[in-house]
């Protein structure tokens, strides 16, 4: 089956039980057992839910792995893996990654003796002298969260698959739609589900996709062990939200084009981030390894913060608002809202500079949205 139908089709679909073309929400904690030591194969939610289960095989279809496993959110499916490590053990992780995986990596993780390196992925002698006697993962996140900076996915694969490194990837920001890391030999794909996979601003869920039977058992045994799983009611939301991916990316790419585009032009704005655009350093590498650029664009205007916070305030269609990858289009400001878990000091080392505006450009007709921008840079 092709990507769009199995969106629509994965998983047990029609429900085998009763026929329903709607995913049920078999919104029940425990299953009855048909005799001691037997079930219908389901026991408990937290270990496996019928309505998680379906949203499980359809992510991990769309991504091409072996298994997929649901989460409250994005940062628990991040959580989860990184149980898959033990004291002692080092990761290199890509230094321009979203907010919340830096809070995870950097004060969280270290009491449980995790080590971590933080590195801008786009040098092989960098990564390899990174690399030590205990490193065991590489975390990346392509296009980056805010600053849209694309791995070589081929390059870092080559250099794990030499050193033994699991690869993990965090996919929010293309969606399998537009990358599948697995085909390049990723290990491990992760996701907020809460944004384009569901795209709809209505819950907060995240997913990991795995590629062995072995890391399928193992993450499927954490999954039960810590309690990080998704409530079916949020599954069936993320899978509604599936449903319609194919054809709202398309979308999300085209309006975000056309902002791009008129961003770059505008005279009141400095730079703009946007892998579609030839000036953007990754794109080459974009347009070999991904079918499309998604929806997000970053930039900066003229006028230094008070040219941004003017900007924000002005915003009448775009909502000022954390989260991204909804039918609804977001602004928000990375140092002050979903990277303020970095200091000073750090986001001016990885290059996220006060006067960067991340918009995630929606499905609303793209001329309201360009005129929105065009009022918005007046000053
Ligand atoms: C939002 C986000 C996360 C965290 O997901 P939550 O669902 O908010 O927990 C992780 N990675 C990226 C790239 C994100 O944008």
């Amino acid at each position: 089956m092709r990507f769009e139908t199995i969106a629509i089709h994965a998983g047990d679909r029609p429900d085998a039980a009763t026929g329903a073309i709607s995913v049920p929400i078999y919104q029940t904690s425990t299953f009855k057992f048909e005799d001691v030591g037997k079930t219908k194969g389901w026991d408990y939610s937290r270990a496996a839910n019928p309505t998680r289960k379906v949203l499980e095989d359809t992510i991990a279809q769309l991504e091409g792995g072996k298994a997929g496993f649901a989460f409250a959110t994005g940062m628990a499916a991040e959580t989860t893996v990184m149980h898959l490590l033990k004291t002692g053990d080092h990761v290199i992780s890509q230094d321009d990654i979203y907010g919340g995986t830096y809070r995870l990596f950097q004060d969280v993780m270290p009491a449980f003796g995790l080590e971590f390196t933080f590195l801008r992925m786009d040098d092989r002698k960098r990564i390899e002298e990174a690399i030590k006697p205990n490193t065991r993962m590489l975390w990346l996140e392509t296009p980056s969260n805010p600053l849209l900076n694309i791995v070589d996915i081929e390059m870092v694969v080559d250099i794990a698959r030499k050193h033994k490194l699991l690869t993990v990837v965090d996919n929010t920001f293309a969606t399998p739609y537009f990358f599948r890391p697995i085909e390049y030999g990723v290990d491990l794909v992760v996701h907020s589900t809460t944004k384009y996979l569901n795209g709809h601003a209505d819950v907060v869920g995240g997913a990991v996709v795995t590629t062995t039977d072995e890391s399928s058992q193992k993450m499927q045994y954490l999954l039960n062990a810590l309690g990080t799983n998704a409530a079916p009611f949020d599954c069936w939301l993320v899978l509604r939200g599936i449903q319609t991916l194919p054809v709202r990316m398309k979308q999300h790419e085209e309006n975000a084009f056309a902002v791009a585009n008129y961003l770059k032009g505008h005279p009141r704005v400095k730079r703009v981030l946007y892998p579609g655009l030839e000036s953007h350093k990754g794109h080459e590498i974009a347009r070999r390894q991904m079918k499309g650029f998604a929806g997000i664009v970053s930039f900066e205007p003229e006028g230094g913060i008070e040219g941004v916070n003017t900007f924000l305030r002005k915003l009448k269609v775009f909502a000022l608002a954390g989260s991204l990858g909804d039918v609804t289009s977001l602004a928000e400001h990375p140092a002050t809202m979903s990277h303020d878990s970095m200091s000073p000091d750090y986001r001016r080392k990885v290059g996220l500079s006060d006067e960067l505006i991340r918009l995630s450009v929606g499905l609303e007709n793209v001329d309201d949205l360009i005129e929105d921008i065009e009022q918005a840079l007046i000053v």
